[in-house]
């Protein structure tokens, strides 16, 4: 498993990084759905996806978030990287990533990235409703009709699901670690956090 991890941290703003010690990398054009593209080599245009998979040594494949959680893939020989806002865990993206990259391979390892944690999103009752049983336990009922929504639990879920052997957590929070990392719901910023993975 030779993979290196970036993670872009304040003041930079990740949308503005091309390349990572030398080498390109691949953001997608996020759409909050359960779409996952490969990637072989630089795209002509971004993908429109919330996941993305490559096999290719040295392309990072990255995502942008401001609260929204990052999840890295660690397959045989592929990694890949998933946004999951709470629309596209709904639609089950990390699922479909794990899913996709076992067509091909054999997923090792998941590690979940800078998101906002359970004890920092709020979200209403129309969100807790859409989610089906198996999700309720990732929502705490903090007062009449408002929810914390733990989406790394949700993501857990889902990977766990997927049949990933060992899920990994590095404890960031993108409210609570708000000095190093942007969150839209605290700052109400445009900049993002770049979250990306190649393989070595
Ligand atoms: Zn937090």
């Amino acid at each position: 498993m030779n993979y290196e991890i970036f993670i872009s941290e304040k003041p930079r703003d990740g949308k503005g990084i091309k390349d990572i010690k030398g080498s390109p990398v691949v953001t997608p054009v996020q759409v909050h759905e359960a779409n996952v593209a490969f990637v072989g080599s630089i795209p002509q245009k971004p993908p429109v996806a919330d996941g993305l998979v490559t096999d290719t040594k040295n392309l990072w494949i990255g995502v942008l978030t401001a609260d929204c959680l990052p999840v890295f893939l660690i397959g045989e020989g592929v990694v890949g990287v998933v946004h999951a806002g709470w629309r596209g865990t709904l639609k089950g993206i990390t699922f479909n990533a794990v899913s996709y990259i076992n067509r091909f391979s054999r997923i090792k390892k998941a590690i979940l990235g800078v998101g906002i944690c359970g004890k920092c999103y709020e979200v209403g009752e129309d969100v807790y409703k859409l989610f089906p049983q198996e999700y309720k336990g990732c929502f705490k009922e903090i007062n009449k009709g408002k929810f914390l929504l733990d989406l790394k639990e949700a993501n857990r879920i889902q990977l766990k699901a997927a049949g990933v052997p060992e899920i990994e957590d590095l404890n960031l929070c993108s409210v609570c670690n708000n000095d190093r990392f942007f969150s839209y719901r605290k700052e109400k910023t445009y900049k993002r956090t770049l979250s990306a993975i190649r393989l070595i």
